[in-house]
């Protein structure tokens, strides 16, 4: 029988064991629900970062310098808006601002956001089905010791350095599961947790009412990959912001996180002592490489993950 994948994902992170996924499956085998808490209104348009940054990766458009945006995309447009004194701290180049001009106009005709994810994916060529978390806004807001930052704000504004003291996701307790993740749950034989940051990625997304719930009980595989090797994240603020959480930096927090949720979990070679504490988590714990440079190191990490035979 085929393997249908639900990967859940952020953006970086995430995409890259996703695009190692595509290479892997047959498009309609592969459903990615992705993080909308990231969300947030520039210039009267709505920007989706991580859904921006799956689908990029998957049409062959992305920076891979930057992890956001298109690769080889100006800024001119930005440069005008300066000479308005509109200030541009989050970077948004021209063609990038097509996707959100055509995202928010067909927001405005009444299109859900899994509607407008679908068609751009679409008129990008990518195949596989992404879809947001959630159609319903909910927004990833900081709680730091300068008082409370939407999350853009803290991330990029901020450059994540205020001392994180409180998580929420506002507007999760009321928000419905898009329908294209329930799809994707009912027909998955696997659950993939992309190694994307545990509380501003995939919290989020298990905040959802009912998400956890049908995850515990889903029959088929469920694997995760750590975000965090050595104790440190490979990119971004995760190893900081669980620290300041009073999570200890490592692997067996993130894992601690899906307990009940995942099976089998994935950590780096330099980790691999961390194993035994995971077994005891409930969890088989996996040891292999796990940071992904290469478009290669992406496909053979999503090979290693469903079991497919690499060597
Ligand atoms: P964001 O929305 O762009 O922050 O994206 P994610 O939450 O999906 O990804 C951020 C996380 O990805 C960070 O915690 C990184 O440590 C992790 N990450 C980035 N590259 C890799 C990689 O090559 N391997 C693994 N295992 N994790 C990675
Ligand atoms: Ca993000």
């Amino acid at each position: 029988m085929e393997d249908n994948v639900l990967a859940l994902a952020g953006g970086v992170g995430g995409a890259k064991l996703v695009l190692g996924l595509a290479r892997i499956l047959p498009p309609e085998a592969l459903v990615i629900a992705v993080n909308t808490g990231d969300d947030e209104c520039f210039h009267g348009l709505h920007v989706s970062p991580d859904l921006d940054t799956v689908m990029y990766t998957l049409a062959g458009l992305a920076n891979p310098e930057t992890g956001w945006g298109l690769s080889g995309d100006t800024f001119i447009a930005l440069s005008m808006l300066e000479r308005y004194n509109v200030s541009t701290w989050f970077r948004l180049g021209d063609r990038d601002l097509a996707t959100h001009i055509r995202r928010t106009q067909m927001l405005r005709q009444g299109c859900t956001l899994s509607q407008v994810t679908a068609e751009l994916c679409h008129c990008l060529g990518v195949a596989q089905m992404v879809v947001p978390m959630s159609d319903d806004s909910v927004r990833t807001v900081v709680g730091t010791e300068a008082g409370e930052l939407p999350m853009q704000q803290y991330f990029v504004q901020h450059h994540s350095e205020p001392k994180v003291v409180s998580i929420r996701y506002e507007g999760a307790a009321t928000a419905q599961p898009a329908p294209g993740l329930l799809e994707g749950l009912a027909r998955a034989s696997t659950l993939v947790f992309c190694p994307s940051n545990p509380f501003l990625s995939l919290g989020p997304i298990l905040a959802i009412p009912g998400v956890r719930e049908r995850l515990q009980r889903f029959q088929g595989f469920r694997v995760a990959v750590s975000p965090i090797v050595g104790g440190m994240a490979l990119r971004g603020p995760a190893a900081k912001i669980m620290a300041e959480l009073g999570y200890e930096a490592s692997s067996i927090a993130v894992a601690r996180q899906y307990v009940g949720l995942c099976d089998t979990f994935w950590i780096d070679h330099q980790d691999a002592h961390l194993a035994p504490a995971i077994a005891q988590l409930g969890m088989k714990p996996m040891v292999g490489p796990i940071v992904m440079t290469s478009e290669a190191d992406k496909v053979a990490l999503a090979r290693r993950i469903l079991g497919l035979e690499d060597e």
